[in-house]
């Protein structure tokens, strides 16, 4: 298929200030020429759809024959590509790459090297669609800073939603510098990353694959300490969200009322039953177990973490098929796997999800989980103009989901500029091609 025709400022020379320091320019109205619009609000699709846009809002959206354009308005013409809301990407981690190996590892690393490693990082990740990416845990409140740096226009990025320093254990899993024991020391905690600009809790109930001396099932935390996490979130309007494989961890976390439960390698049927009970959500991360350049790649030499490795894998093949299709509310998260957002939704569908709900467990529902769905995940009128177009049809074959071909984040079209063997069939470095 034909690359969607170009906004119609590409080829100019972008503006001196842009990717400059100064804050994005408040974008002009423009109108979307969709070829088939998936709009998230679970009607179905709208071929021949136009999406009317002004200050990085949506203000009007419907099938072409019934909805004007305003006159003199700049047309974006997607006429020949599948168009749906920005991705949404429940979990991951802005500084790491699983692939390098020893993730834990580079979290301890100086901040301004791994602030580095995200700017790259980030820009793969919204050139594959992702427009809003929840952070579950950094280190050096990394995320904050570089939340600041996105919305400055200095760096490219989804919108990030951001948890600061993870809630972990001195012997628990993800714990790199911070740690926090004793009921005190977490309201402390999460009372700090708060005050640093936290949107929720990242507490890590359970030990985790890429971890050694980690347990998968065990509960590292006692139920007051849970208890403590999700008290200190909920008592400013926030919620916690639980790093848990299964077991007594998973268990005391969805019974203390955290909001999400990340991962569930290892949920039993019960586990399950009890998420649904509690209206927990589980965030799928597939990408970081399954694919060849995630743990495999990264910790290959490390025999304890493959073995955890292969027990996910097979537990997770077997057991979600079930999972999915049990009535519990999922979203999915690349975890760190970065432009990776189409093999999470390609993974819901070989576990038998449809790809509808696929596609909307990577917007609309990823929006509900991270309590956003009132400004993202849909395209409706008053939400954020975050859409993204691809290339085929995503409904007929969810692979498609790896050619997205154009980007728009706040009203603000992000263009791709492909670096040779840099795109590994996604597009690659990124320019803000301005209002
Ligand atoms: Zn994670």
């Amino acid at each position: 298929m034909s690359q969607p025709g170009p906004p119609p400022d590409e080829g100019k020379p972008l503006p001196a200030s842009a990717p400059g320091l100064s804050p994005t320019p408040a974008p002009v109205t423009r109108v979307l020429r969709c070829g088939t619009l998936f709009d998230g609000t679970g009607a179905p699709p709208v071929r021949q759809a136009t999406v009317v846009v002004a200050d990085g809002r949506i203000v009007a959206v419907g099938p072409s024959s019934s909805t004007p354009a305003p006159p003199g308005v700049a047309t974006i013409d997607l006429g020949e590509c599948f168009v749906m809301p920005g991705l949404v990407d429940a979990h991951s981690h802005i500084s790491i790459v699983p692939g390098h190996g020893n993730q834990i590892g580079q979290l301890r690393q100086p901040p301004v090297l791994q602030a580095l490693r995200a700017t790259a990082n980030l820009q793969r990740d919204l050139a594959a669609g992702t427009t809003t990416m929840r952070v579950m845990a950094e280190e050096h409140f990394l995320d904050a800073d570089v939340r600041e740096a996105i919305e400055a226009g200095i760096v490219v990025g989804p919108c990030l939603l951001c948890a600061t320093r993870g809630i972990t254990a001195s012997n628990g899993h993800g714990r790199a510098i911070s740690s926090f024991d004793g009921v005190d020391e977490i309201r402390r905690g999460v009372r700090e990353n708060f005050q640093r600009g936290a949107d929720h809790v990242k507490l890590f109930a359970t030990g985790g694959v890429s971890s050694v001396s980690t347990n998968l099932q065990a509960s590292v935390y006692s139920r007051d300490e849970i208890r403590a996490a999700v008290e200190e979130a909920h008592r400013v309007g926030k919620y916690a969200a639980a790093h848990a494989h299964g077991g007594l961890g998973l268990r005391l976390a969805v019974e203390e009322g955290v909001s999400t439960i990340e991962h569930g390698a290892l949920a039993s049927e019960d586990d399950v039953a009890l998420m649904i009970d509690r209206k927990t959500w589980l965030v799928c991360t597939f990408a970081i177990l399954f694919h060849p350049t995630g743990i495999e790649q990264g910790d290959r030499s490390r025999p304890a973490i493959m073995a955890k490795v292969r027990q996910a894998r097979q537990v997770v093949e077997t057991q979600f098929p079930r999972t999915l299709a049990s009535g519990v509310r999922f979203a999915v998260g690349t975890d760190s796997m970065h432009g990776l957002m189409a093999f999470e939704l390609e993974t819901l569908v070989r576990f038998g999800v449809t790809p509808r709900d696929a596609l909307l467990a990577g917007s609309r529902w990823g929006a509900e989980a991270c309590r956003v769905a009132g400004d993202v995940g849909t395209v409706e009128p008053g939400k954020r103009a975050d859409l993204i177009a691809v290339d085929g049809d995503p409904l007929a074959d969810i692979a498609a989901m790896r050619r997205v071909r154009w980007v728009m984040k706040d009203g603000v079209v992000y263009t791709g500029l492909l670096p040779e063997g840099h795109g590994d069939g996604r597009t690659g470095g990124l320019g803000r091609s301005g209002a």
